[in-house]
């Protein structure tokens, strides 16, 4: 699917920049911050600001078009695969994988939770990934 339908789906109206902006998250599946983007877009975008990119983000992510993550306590993430899934942060090189096999939302949604609707699980794990696991070895 393209950006532009995408967004259309999620009630976000296509401007440009968003259009730039979901573009880049499909394309980057490296849960970049809103920074990251900032730094990729801006050199085309001369006009954009990181505020714009920022809520920009926010706004994909309130609509359901972005995940927005909060595993890293110093940036916040976003993800254009809003498929459910966990998140692993390596704490050594700040990289953030996929992890598909977690929990389902539906089985959350089997589990009772006293009247309350369950629409979003996040998981996060913590680690060291492999990579990093590699390079310290001796
Ligand atoms: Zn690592
Ligand atoms: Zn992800």
């Amino acid at each position: 699917m393209k950006a532009y339908d995408i967004l259309l789906e999620h009630q976000v109206k296509p401007s440009l920049q968003r259009i730039a902006i979901m573009e880049y998250l499909m394309e980057n599946h490296t849960h970049p911050s809103a920074e990251d983007v900032y730094h990729a877009l801006s050199p085309s975008m001369p006009t954009l600001s990181k505020t714009t990119v920022y809520n920009t983000l926010r706004l994909f992510a309130d609509n359901g078009a972005a995940l927005m993550l909060t595993i890293d306590d110093k940036n916040v993430n976003f993800d254009a695969d809003t498929s459910q899934h966990a998140h692993f942060l390596c704490k050594k090189c700040g990289k953030i994988f996929d992890f598909h096999s977690a929990i389902g939302l539906n089985k959350m949604k089997e589990l009772r939770m006293e009247g309350h609707e369950v629409e979003e699980v996040h998981t996060y794990y913590r680690g060291i990934c492999k990579c990093c696991k590699m390079n310290t070895k001796d």
